[in-house]
């Protein structure tokens, strides 16, 4: 067994946190990690389970085993007259799994293309973009549990997924390493391209014959043009979640602010652009230090070099505040902070 010590986990973070970590394990088999568990002097050992760390900020050293995630492998494992079933290891790259079941023509997570981070993350915050969530698509996963490393099945009821949630970041917290994720793709696609400027893309591309290949064309193209490629500077998404507020709340504040950007939901609740708020309280391109907030995304908060997790997190304390201040609305961090 191969357990690193004392590590440098800035590479192992896309917002590049240097923090380190008193120890780290790469495994690429749920047999490695079994093995590993089982060994007794990691039993009181607390434990933090590693993707691609692309939804995660570190504000301390981690004083913890580090489980790095490196199982790979997708297999076809059935076909009925409407579906395949695909299984992936939880430590193939999300990107690469998307590109994949284009080119075989599974249909449904078009529109995840270009997401960082591994499939075993993906059922953590039900991953969502362009109307579409990994819920759409769903099936089960296979884990090990932390305490007692027996591998479990869970299955998409137990998962409880919401809006960027499900099970795993409530009562199944810490519990679970994920090893692998089976997803139910469509034969026949659905085409979702009504959501933000999709349309308008496709236009621009003069793609008249829609296909899951084009819709992800689109998709990266739009991403590629707003978002921060964590390579370049450093940062995790989103940071904030979409609030969601009464009807009766958000009529009022559209009194204020006309301009206010909002969406019906299906529980009738309405989902608020937290970029518009964060934006409209002045924040989009602050930068104090190496923390800022993204020039063209306010919603993503960016690491322009040697910030730490902690001025990251400060500056995410004053955003929340502001927005509160101006909106009496209180946003929530989707980034998991450790
Ligand atoms: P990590 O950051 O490594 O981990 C995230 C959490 O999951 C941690 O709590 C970790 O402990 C846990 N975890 C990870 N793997 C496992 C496992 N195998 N078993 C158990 N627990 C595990 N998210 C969206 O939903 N939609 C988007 O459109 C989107 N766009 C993004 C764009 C950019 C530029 C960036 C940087 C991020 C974006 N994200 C988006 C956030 C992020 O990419 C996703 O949440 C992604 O699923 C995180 O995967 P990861 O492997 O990097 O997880
Ligand atoms: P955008 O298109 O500028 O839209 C702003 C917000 O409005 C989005 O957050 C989106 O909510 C919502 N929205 C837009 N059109 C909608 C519609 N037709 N119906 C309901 N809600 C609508 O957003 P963006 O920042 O460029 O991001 C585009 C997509 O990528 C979004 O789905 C976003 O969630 C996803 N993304 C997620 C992350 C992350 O880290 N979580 C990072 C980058 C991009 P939703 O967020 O609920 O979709």
């Amino acid at each position: 067994m191969n357990i690193q010590t004392n590590i440098s986990l800035k590479q192992y973070n896309t917002f590049g946190i240097d923090v380190s970590a008193k120890y780290l394990f790469a495994f690429s088999s749920s047999d490695d990690l079994q093995y590993l568990l089982s060994d007794q002097s990691f039993k009181n050992q607390e434990k933090l389970v590693l993707g691609g760390g692309s939804n995660i900020l570190f504000t301390r050293n981690i004083n913890a085993l580090v489980l790095k995630n490196e199982i790979g492998g997708i297999e076809l494992i059935e076909e009925t007259e409407n579906h395949f079933l695909v299984k992936a290891g939880a430590g193939v790259v999300w990107h690469d799994f998307v590109i994949y079941c284009i080119q075989k023509g599974y249909a449904g997570i078009e529109n995840l293309a270009l997401i960082p981070g591994n499939v075993g993350a993906s059922p953590m915050q039900n991953i969502g973009a362009y109307g579409v969530e990994i819920k759409d698509v769903f099936h089960s996963l296979e884990a090990i549990h932390l305490s007692d490393n027996k591998k479990v099945t869970i299955t998409k009821s137990e998962c409880d997924f919401g809006y960027r949630e499900s099970v795993f970041k409530h009562s199944y917290k810490n519990q679970f390493v994920i090893t692998s994720v089976v997803f139910q793709l469509n034969k026949k696609p659905e085409f979702h391209f009504s959501y933000g400027s999709i349309k308008e893309e496709l236009d621009r591309l003069q793609i008249h014959d829609l296909s899951i290949n084009a819709i992800a064309q689109a998709v990266m193209n739009i991403r590629r043009s707003k978002l921060p490629d964590p390579k370049i500077i450093g940062n995790a998404g989103s940071f904030f979640k979409n609030p969601e507020i009464d009807s009766s709340f958000f009529n009022e504040l559209k009194n204020s602010f006309p301009q206010i950007v909002g969406y019906a939901n299906d529980s009738e609740m309405i989902k608020v652009a937290a970029g518009w708020l964060i934006e409209n309280c002045g924040w989009k391109g602050y930068r104090a230090g190496d923390a800022g907030c993204h020039d063209k995304q306010a919603l993503v908060l960016v690491n322009f070099g040697k910030a730490s997790g902690n001025e990251i997190f400060d500056l995410s304390e004053k955003i929340i505040e502001s927005v509160k201040n101006k909106f009496g609305i209180e946003l929530q961090r989707e980034v998991n902070i450790y």
